[in-house]
Formats: structure tokens, sequence, C-alpha cells
């Protein structure tokens, strides 16, 4: 056996809860350390650890990634009012990635982990499609408001030097709801530099779509200023490349996508972006083949999977039951990790393994080894269905000859 593979720089390690947890430790054991002398900085963002630290593990996790550049982050649980109950919350406490993606900025992009077996439902995909996500403001960062009984709703912003501007929102007869939310052209201009420099590093076309005919100063703002970014810095470039940045509306983009053939960035405003993704994820076969990673205008890398923390399966686990949980998502979240450790450490044996982790992952599956979920979809003769911690084991064997080559 070779030495181990050293690490100069660590990684921010972020732990997380349920099945994922549990999968993350099983990786960690069976196909990380027996290779590479894993040098991380853990912060454990499992709920009871984030109840226990008001949530300052978090916000701490975050900023050490701004520290060393490059996190790697197990699926958490987004407390509702079950889990406030279930784990005995003193708050509801916010969703991680959201925390994390207010401190980074940053756009987050997502792409299907594509195996020969597995056909896409939409039957005109022939390459995967890749999401990028903004990951700041509007929903995420709204204000909203319950309305009881009649009343007037009212839109104000006063200046910082006092000037007032007022415009009624709706005169309420009765109750209703009201939502305020917003998003800063920094932020958005940072969005669309990262799609555009994640276009030209993948040679594929990028698609952006909002609801500018309706919306017509929030949405039109996105759309306002992706074309003037593009125009002053990007348009040579994309020629130069010999892609394309296309605009349309986002009802017609849904329509075009389905259409196509795969192979393009789909740039998505938050929220059509979380939605989308899993559309997409779906499509391509399952949740658990999407790998997701946080780019932040900065160039640090945040990488997980799309999924969440599975916890139908982690009560199947409670109760003493078999799972079969694929872990491919974690798995590339972790070589991404690596790989992008490795790059910026100037470190080869690094990339070398993150190269092979992935290759002896496919491999497994295009051997017909893999998890239940991906059994039903498999268009494969001899399929052979593992439970959650063989499907690690197997995939460790193939590495491991990989790894003495
Ligand atoms: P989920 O964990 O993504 O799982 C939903 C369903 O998708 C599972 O029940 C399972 O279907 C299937 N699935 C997802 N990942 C899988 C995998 N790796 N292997 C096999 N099947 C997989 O979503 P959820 O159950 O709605 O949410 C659970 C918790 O995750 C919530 O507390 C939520 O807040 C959190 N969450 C976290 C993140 C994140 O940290 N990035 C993202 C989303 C959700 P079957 O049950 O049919 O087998
Ligand atoms: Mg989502």
């Amino acid at each position: 056996m070779k030495d181990r593979i050293k690490m100069k720089i660590p990684l921010v390690e972020m732990d997380g809860d349920e099945m994922t947890r549990i999968i993350w430790k099983m990786i960690k054991d069976i196909l990380l350390t027996p290779y590479i002398d894993l040098n991380t900085e853990y912060y454990d963002l499992g709920l009871e650890r984030r109840e226990a630290t008001k949530d300052q593990v978090t916000t701490d996790s975050a900023i050490a990634t701004k520290k060393y550049g490059v996190a790697v982050k197990c699926a958490t649980i987004t407390p509702n009012a079950d889990r406030v109950k279930e784990y005995n919350l003193t708050q509801m406490w916010k969703s991680p990635n959201g925390t994390i993606r207010a401190i980074l900025d940053g756009t987050v992009f997502r792409a299907p982990i594509t195996v020969n077996c597995i056909k896409p439902y939409v039957s005109t995909w022939k390459k995967p499609i890749t999401i990028a996500r903004h990951a700041y403001g509007d929903v995420y960062r709204d204000v909203e408001y319950k309305v009881e009984g009649k009343g007037k709703a009212e839109l104000v912003f006063t200046s910082e030097s006092g000037e007032v501007t007022k415009q009624t929102i709706h005169e309420f007869d009765g109750p209703g709801v009201i939502l305020g939310m917003h998003n800063v052209d920094k932020s958005i201009e940072s969005f669309a530099r990262a799609c555009f420099n994640f276009a030209l590093d993948q040679k594929q076309d990028i698609w952006f779509a909002t609801k500018d005919t309706i919306s017509k100063k929030y949405d039109h703002r996105f759309k306002d200023i992706f074309r003037e970014i593009f125009e002053n810095e990007y348009s040579k470039k994309f020629k130069a490349a010999g892609i394309e940045y296309f605009y349309t509306l986002i009802d017609d983009v849904v329509a075009r996508v389905v259409k196509s053939e795969g192979g393009f960035i789909w740039a998505c405003k938050n929220y059509d972006g979380d939605v989308m993704s899993d559309m997409v994820a779906t499509a391509f076969g399952s949740l658990a083949m999407m790998t997701s990673v946080l780019v932040s205008p900065e160039g640090y890398y945040e990488f997980e999977a799309a999924h969440g923390t599975v916890q139908r399966h982690y009560y199947q686990h409670l109760k003493g039951q078999e799972t079969s949980t694929n872990s491919m998502a974690t798995i590339f979240a972790w070589s991404g990790a690596l790989r992008k450790r490795g790059e910026l450490d100037g470190s080869s044996d690094l990339i070398d393994f993150a190269d092979k982790l992935e290759a002896a992952s496919i491999k497994t599956i295009e051997s017909g080894i893999m998890t239940k979920d991906l059994a039903v979809l498999a268009d494969i003769k001899e399929k052979k269905v593992v439970n959650t911690e063989n499907f690690l084991r197997e995939i460790g064997k193939v590495l491991d000859e990989m790894m003495v080559k």
C-alpha cells in the first residue's frame, strides 16, 4: 500500500443530519481515510449542535469557508414546526444553506451525475443540464405579514437622506397576506458573472429567464444586468468560444428545456432554481444523482448533495431495518471538494484521487451494482441491489484496484 495522500490546507467539513449523517461517516471510513490523510476543520451542523450553539456553528463554518476556500457539506434539517417538537428546539433555526449562502453570496450550480444504464425520462435529453441557481435574496430573505383584517398595505422606502417614497400595495377589505422581498444589484451582477464564467469554463451555452413582462422593475432588473454585463464583458469571449447567451421568459424556457437535447447551463433566479433543479434532477433519473456547488464571487467553493437528509430511510435505519440509500451525490460532494483543494494547492495526487473516486462510483453502477432508487430505473440485464453500506464497499473494491495501478 502506498503512503496516504497528504493535504496541505484543510477542507471545511460541515457534518449534517439523519441518513446523510450516517452516510457521511461511512464515506470517510470506507472511501476516504484509507487513501487520504484527511485534513479537515470539522463543524457539526447537526441540529442538536445548532441548537446548543444557538446556530453560531453554522455562521462559524461559513466564515471558515472564507478562510480556507473550500467546504464540503452534508445535508441538514431545515427545521419546521414538526422538527421544533421532535428536537425540542428553542427556535425554528433558519436553513443552514440559507445562512451559508447569505454569508458567501454566489451561485449554486447543480448538475446530474449520468450513467450509461439510466436514460432520462425526457427522451430528447442526450446531455446533462446544469442549473445555475442565484443563491441570494428574493423569497429566501423576505419579510412576510399576515393581515388580520381591514387596512392598507404600503411599500415605503426611506433614502439615506430621509426622502420617503410610498406606494400602495393593496387596500385590504379583510384578512390576507403580504410579502416584501429584495435583491441587490451587486449580488445579481456577481450571479451574472458566475454564470458567464461557468459557461466559458464548460464551453456550453447559457440560458436565462425571468418574468420581466409581469415584474417590470424587479425581474426586469435581472434581465438588464445580465444583458449589460454580457455585452460589456463577455460577448466577444462567447463568440470566440462558439457559445451563446440566450434570454427568454420563464414559461417559454421551461417549454424549450423539455424539447432540448441538454448540454447547456440554465441560469435561474433563486426560487426558480429551487423548483427547477428538483425537476431536472428527477427527470435525469434520481434526486440522489444531483451534485451541487456554491461558487462565491470571491472564488470560495462549497460542495454538497442536492438532496435532503433522507428522513424516511433514517427512521427505517433507527428501527433496525435495512436501508438502500444512494450515496452518489454525497460522494461527489467530497470528490468535488478534494479536487478543488488539489487544484488550489497544486496537489496532483488529490486531483487524481478525486477523479478515480468518481470513476469507481460510476463504474460500480454501470457494472449493475446499485441502490434501490436506481434499480427501478436502470436499463441493464444483471442488476444487484445492495444496501447503503455495501454500495460503498463495492465502490471501495473498484477504487482499491484503481489506486494500486
Ligand atoms: P430528501 O431528503 O431529499 O428525500 C426525499 C425522498 O427522495 C426520500 O424519501 C427518497 O425517496 C428520495 N431520496 C432523496 N435522496 C435519496 C438518496 N440519497 N437515496 C435514495 N433516495 C433518496 O427530502 P425530504 O425527505 O423532503 O427532507 C428531509 C430533510 O432534508 C428535511 O428536514 C429538509 O429540511 C432537509 N433538506 C435539506 C437539504 C440540504 O441540506 N441541502 C435539501 C433539501 C432538504 P423514498 O422515500 O421514496 O425512498
Ligand atoms: Mg429545494
